[in-house]
């Protein structure tokens, strides 16, 4: 329902905004555009479940009208909102980072699930690939006396990252740093995450826009087969971690006993998986035997 508000101007509600928006997304081939259209509004409006009375300003309906343009364009609704929600938690995305997913969550649930005693340790935790730093900044929220490194290939990943440790209050338990891998560690720790690029380099162009055009490429590619990190993995974690510590790798589709067999080979010993919301094997977990 529209209403003027004066002389050639129209004025919108919020409901019907969403409602209109979600019909123009539809029409442009969305899936899910009843979804996009809630939160883009509520993105606009700056909060969650808007009175559905309330009057839509001017530059609301302007900053509408661009992320409406850019959704059509095939850009995610988290790129386009620029934040998306992990383990509860807001993480602030950029352009040099991967944007968090829920199947991520398994690796999270595989360390609470392997580690319920040692909730109140000082234990510290290695994230290499950190992305937004949403592994390690997830976990260092699930231990209170947990300090925790992000590493990552991209320096704009890394102050991506310290910005979101500030925005969940955990400035003073995770650091940050620019470097490949492993390279340059000198210590150990106790817990070492990582959620690497492994999608086939072939494969990249087969991805959905979402993905292909708007994540990193350098967060996606894991080289011929999908499996180059993991056997940097394999060849080096064994320096890095602590007696007694653990791995939890996220891997992709159907590459569990590829990664599985890397890692014996490297030396650890294989302590199982925690599946994704669609059923997949996508956390594993490892020790040295
Ligand atoms: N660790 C980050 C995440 O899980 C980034 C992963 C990546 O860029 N491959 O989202």
């Amino acid at each position: 329902m529209r209403q003027r508000k004066d002389a050639g101007q129209l004025t919108r509600r919020s409901a019907d905004a969403r409602r209109e928006l979600a019909a123009r997304l539809r029409e442009g081939g969305s899936e899910s555009a009843a979804l996009d259209a809630r939160l883009l509004v509520e993105g606009v409006v700056g909060e969650r479940d808007p009175d559905p009375f309330r009057i839509l300003s001017g530059s609301e309906e302007a900053r509408l009208e661009v992320f409406a343009r850019r959704r059509l364009k095939g850009e995610p609704v988290w790129r386009i909102l620029g934040e998306r929600e992990f383990w509860g938690l807001p993480f602030r995305l950029s352009a040099a980072t991967l944007e968090p997913r829920p199947d991520t969550e398994a690796v999270v649930d595989a360390v609470l699930e392997r580690l319920p005693e040692r909730r109140q340790a000082p234990l510290s935790v290695l994230d290499l690939g950190t992305g937004t730093g949403c592994l390690l900044i997830a976990v260092l929220s699930e231990f209170p006396q947990a300090t925790g490194l992000g590493i990552d290939l991209s320096q704009e990943a890394c102050a991506t990252a310290q910005g979101n440790a500030a925005l969940n209050g955990l400035s003073d338990r995770a650091q940050f740093r620019q470097g490949s891998w492993t390279e340059g560690l000198d210590r150990r720790f106790d817990l070492i995450l990582s959620n690497p690029p492994y999608i086939r380099s072939g494969d990249i162009e087969t991805l959905d826009i979402s993905v292909r055009e708007h994540d990193p490429r350098l967060a996606l590619d894991g080289g011929d087969d999908g499996l180059a990190p993991y056997r940097v993995f394999a060849r080096r974690l064994p320096e890095v971690l602590a007696p007694g510590g653990l791995v939890v790798l996220e891997i992709g589709a159907g590459q569990e006993a590829d990664v599985v067999s890397l890692m014996r080979e490297g030396g650890f010993d294989w302590r199982g998986s925690r599946r994704d919301l669609g059923g997949h094997p996508r956390a594993l977990v490892f020790a040295l035997c």
